[in-house]
């Protein structure tokens, strides 16, 4: 199937082609015809699914014809943070160039002013995140008598929030005979109770379990000590033997975001910090800095990292087993998107047990662990028949690589490559290649079923650098 086939519109089939997609993703595929025909749409989507555009592009086709009335928009689409949102106007900016619709973000921590303004010449699409509406709407400077098409996004995300008595007071809003357009991760009870109340004889599309991690991210399990200083230089050891082009690094709180992003900042790493309390210029700015590499890492909290689209994420560490085992595919989807490949490590320390449990049961397989605590990273042989099917960094690959120094003052690498003199790059290429590759050498070896063992040497040689690497790393 091509675009031309889903009934879009040419202005609207031009953007798709400027934006150089050729295809249609499936959820695109499934709902965008339904969509045209104003259909309600019940879509369990993750986001990596394409399903942005699944809903903007037919919106900017269905709002082509008709003109706002000051204060009231005529569609809205709630997101459950300010990055969310504002990635959602970016897409309408791409494909709507050749359209002339007029769009507003309402987001908590940035100035209303110019969005005020904006408001009150009309605009056909609101973007925004349920509390600051609210805030809007009952003091009287929003109208959404006139909305006729609701898009609620990442429902599931909205309710771990706590959003949604503030998305059911927004709805109420609306006018009864509309369209509604919504889409959630998972589908929880209280989310299909939501569903059945918003929607009217909804299309439900389905494209993806979130049980299935992406296929091109490679996973693995790293012990760590659960004293604060010893994770951290657990994670720093860590890095410096990746081939780190771009990576986030999940903390479970806030907090432990701001202390781990001083601690890398204080040992020279490229690094940045991203959670929700910061003010939202800075979290906008920050994100601008990842996303162009300028910095290498980014200490993030899920609320701040949810759905973001940055499709150069070469690594994604889990510095805390998350609470929430849907947590776990959320963040690691951060990598290996577009057909790229990825590598997603997690920390585990002894305290946290029955999260990692929820994650192993949630994907269905045990994460193949690799170990730190010598020269190489290694990891047992597959310990259950699934861990199998899923590709693995191997110890030899791991073997010919060579750590990176920490990287003390070296506030910015231009191309990722390790300062350690060697010929990085094209290890590091090599390591990234997307391809599940079988074990070479040591392929013989007894499976080992003890949860973290002594690593094993690749010989007897071990270089004096990776010596002083571990020996950095363990100075907090
Ligand atoms: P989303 O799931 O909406 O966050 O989209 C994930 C990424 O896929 C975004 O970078 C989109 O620009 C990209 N994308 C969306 N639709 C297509 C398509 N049909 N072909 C290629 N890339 C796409």
């Amino acid at each position: 199937m091509t675009f031309d086939d889903l009934g879009l519109s040419p202005k609207v089939l031009q953007a798709i082609a400027d934006a150089g997609y050729t295809t249609p993703t499936p959820i695109q595929e499934q709902a965008i015809p339904y969509v045209l025909m104003g259909r309600d749409v019940l879509g369990s989507a993750q986001t990596g699914t394409g399903k942005t555009a699944g809903f903007t592009l037919p919106m900017i086709d269905i709002l082509a014809s008709g003109r706002a009335r000051a204060r009231m928009p005529r569609s809205l689409i709630l997101e459950p943070t300010r990055e969310l949102a504002a990635q959602v106007a970016e897409n309408f900016e791409i494909y709507g160039k050749h359209n002339k619709l007029s769009m507003a973000l309402l987001v908590g921590g940035s100035s209303f002013a110019d969005q005020e303004k904006r408001l009150d010449r009309g605009v056909d699409v609101l973007i925004a995140t349920p509390g600051r509406l609210l805030d809007l709407i009952e003091r009287g400077k929003i109208l959404l008598a006139d909305t006729k098409i609701l898009v609620i996004d990442e429902a599931d995300r909205m309710l771990d929030m706590g959003f949604i008595p503030d998305v059911e007071r927004i709805v109420g809003r609306l006018p009864k005979i509309r369209q509604t357009l919504f889409f959630s991760a998972t589908m929880p009870p209280e989310i299909r109770r939501l569903a059945d109340a918003f929607l009217m004889n909804p299309k439900e599309i389905a494209v993806s379990s979130l049980t299935t991690p992406a296929e091109t991210v490679v996973q693995s399990l790293v012990r760590a000590s659960a004293l604060p200083k010893d994770k951290r230089a657990t994670l720093r050891a860590l890095i410096d033997r990746e081939p780190v082009t771009s990576a986030l690094i999940f903390c479970n709180r806030k907090r432990d975001v701001g202390i781990l992003y001083r601690s890398l900042k204080r040992h020279g790493y490229s690094v940045a910090e991203l959670h929700g309390d910061m003010a939202q210029p800075v979290r906008t700015s920050t994100l601008k800095s990842f996303k162009d590499g300028e910095v290498e890492l980014l200490v993030c909290s899920d609320v701040a990292a949810r759905g973001l689209d940055i499709p150069k994420v070469s690594h994604v560490f889990n510095f805390d087993v998350p609470v929430h085992a849907e947590d776990y595919i959320h963040r690691i989807g951060r990598t290996g998107r577009a057909g790229r490949s990825g590598l997603a490590f997690t920390l585990t320390t002894s305290l946290d047990g029955k999260q990692l449990a929820a994650v192993t049961k949630l994907i269905g397989r045990r994460i193949d662990e690799v170990t730190l605590d010598g020269p190489q990273a290694t990891r047992p042989a597959a310990e259950s028949p699934a861990a199998d099917k899923q590709p693995a960094v191997h110890a030899e690959d791991r073997a010919e690589r060579t750590p990176r120094r920490t990287r003390r003052g070296a506030a910015k690498r231009t191309n990722g490559e390790a300062v350690t003199g060697h010929d990085t790059k094209s290890r590091d290429t090599k390591s990234r290649d997307t391809k599940p590759r079988e074990p070479k050498g040591r392929r013989e070896a007894k499976p080992d079923t003890t949860p973290s063992r002594p690593t094993k040497s690749f010989g007897d040689h071990t270089p004096a650098f990776m010596l002083r690497e571990v020996k950095l790393a363990a100075s907090a």
